[in-house]
């Protein structure tokens, strides 16, 4: 037993704050939750309140300890787990937000992603950021800001303002100024940041007119980065990673190969690559998916938009189901696919397509055609994406050393799907490990945190908090998985290039 009994995390996500604390078996022990509100002042606009996501941040770390009746002396150290990119810029010395937080998902900053483009630098920043150009990433957005709000740039120049994503804002919320810090996993999800130097980047910096005086120290995700006095007590904080990376952590997916994938609205699947930053020929993204004890892990990152979202639409377009956990029931009922195949390029196909202009459609129709059939092919298709950026991944890494993927380690509120997660199984081959507790992303922001104040240490112990609730393993043969997958990849190429 340690005298300080919990680890409480502070998971700040896109709709919702969340507080998980955790004893020093990683077990949960208890949750708060509070969403806040999303604006959209203008089509393809999306922000926060940056006052809105610290107070609600607050709020369930009050809660949680309230209702758990935690003392904050029996805290042993905070975790933070954030969504990635959103962009937040405020005045030093009032601590007020100068604009409202520019959203991961918004797309005003696309201009500039096009003048970028023009200019030549995108194989720069593929080699050295290890990013595709886009409005998604902070780097455009701040520049947005900066040339947007009166002032603004002359200000950051002369030391006036500072930057965050949102683990630097709530950093330096919570030390009251004293912090401005940001670690490796969000440093480099910015679009300024130089993977391969770990610097920020100054070519990038002077393309855009961003002052170096706003930006943030870099640190390791698993640091001290000072302290949040709450009620009089000292309470350290010592994990900061980006979501999708604290999953990857939390599933220990610590050797090369590890490969983890989030069946939510989409998926995103990151595969630990090591200690080189292999950048990819299908445009998957390379990104730094944690610095430890001095050390940067690498990762490649690819995302399928449609996933959990194709479930809805059965539920809800199609109204072919009631509950998206039905979906599982009714693929089970046929025996087969029946020669159905479906893709959900709803908006179009990301890696390793990266077609725009495809859109989703359902193969294979006969007088035989029941509506299970549908619901099946539905489901597969989410399995046969993941593996066509596995694949990508697979091949990405083809040049450096021989890495094949074993096993396939799965969270998110789809991985719950037992059809899917096995016939992931069949037409990958691997091994689909599903944990016991799906909320990976809290858990890796709780492990760093942990590692950082001696209760774990990583690699075995680690592995051992890990704890599996059921593995898939393939039951079709070569041959079957060869057939499918074949007639998987004609009907991609039929959705191919269907809008002007
Ligand atoms: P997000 O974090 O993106 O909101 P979640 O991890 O909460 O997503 O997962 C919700 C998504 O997963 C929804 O799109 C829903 O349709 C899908 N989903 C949840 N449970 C199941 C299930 N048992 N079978 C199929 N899809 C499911």
């Amino acid at each position: 037993m340690y005298e300080k009994e919990y680890i409480i995390t502070l998971d700040q996500g896109t709709t919702s704050s969340r507080a998980i604390a955790f004893d020093s078996n990683a077990k949960i022990i208890g949750t708060a939750q509070k969403e806040f509100p999303q604006y959209f002042p203008q089509t393809a606009w999306v922000e926060h309140n940056p006052q809105e996501i610290w107070q609600s941040q607050h709020e369930v770390f009050e809660q949680l300890l309230r209702e758990k009746n935690i003392k904050p002396s029996q805290v042993a150290a905070l975790g933070i787990t954030n969504q990635r990119e959103t962009t937040i810029l405020w005045d030093k010395a009032t601590g007020q937000a100068i604009y409202p937080a520019i959203v991961w998902q918004d797309c005003r900053s696309s201009d500039i992603c096009e003048a970028m483009k023009k200019a030549d630098l995108s194989d720069y920043v593929r080699e050295n950021m290890g990013l595709v150009i886009d409005a998604y990433f902070s780097a455009t957005k701040i520049k947005w800001i900066l040339d947007n709000v009166p002032n603004a740039r002359q200000r950051a120049k002369n030391g006036e303002i500072l930057f965050g994503t949102v683990d630097t804002w709530l950093l330096w919320k919570l030390t009251e100024g004293k912090i401005h810090a940001t670690d490796y996993s969000n440093a480099s999800r910015t679009m300024i940041y130089n993977i391969k130097t770990l610097e920020w980047d100054k070519k990038i910096l002077d393309y855009l007119d961003i002052p170096q005086e706003i930006l943030p120290e870099v640190k390791s995700s698993s640091d001290r980065y000072g302290e949040f006095k709450y009620q009089g007590v000292g309470i350290p904080i010592h994990g900061v990673i980006g979501d999708q990376q604290a999953s990857l952590f939390g599933q220990a997916c610590f050797e090369e190969g590890d490969t983890k994938n989030t069946y939510g609205t989409g998926c995103f699947m990151l595969m630990n690559i090591g200690k080189i930053p292999v950048i990819s020929k299908d445009k998957l993204l390379t990104t730094i998916a944690w610095g430890l004890n001095g050390k940067i892990t690498y990762a490649l990152e690819g995302s399928v938009f449609i996933a959990g979202a194709a479930v809805q639409w059965l539920r809800d377009g199609l109204r072919i189901i009631n509950d998206t956990s039905d979906s599982s029931f009714f693929a089970k009922k046929v025996a087969d696919n029946n020669d159905v195949v479906a893709v959900p390029a709803f908006v179009g196909l990301g890696a390793p397509y990266w077609d725009m202009y495809a859109r989703g459609a359902i193969f294979g129709l006969t007088r035989n055609t029941k509506q299970e059939h549908i619901i099946k092919a539905t489901l597969d298709s989410v399995a046969y994406r993941t593996r066509d950026i596995i694949e990508a991944m697979e091949e990405s890494l083809s040049t450096t050393t021989e890495k094949t993927i074993k096993t396939l380690a799965v969270d998110g509120g789809m991985a719950a799907n037992d059809y899917l997660m096995q016939f992931q199984s069949d037409i990958l081959d691997v091994v689909v490990e599903r944990p016991q507790i799906l909320e990976s992303t809290a858990k890796g922001a709780a492990y760093l945190a942990g590692l950082a104040i001696g209760w774990w240490t990583k690699g075995e112990i680690i592995i051992q908090h890990r704890k599996i609730e059921r593995t898939f393993k393939s039951k079709i043969s070569d041959e079957e998985r060869k057939k499918l997958y074949t007639q998987w990849l004609k009907a991609v190429e039929r959705c191919r290039n269907w809008v002007d």
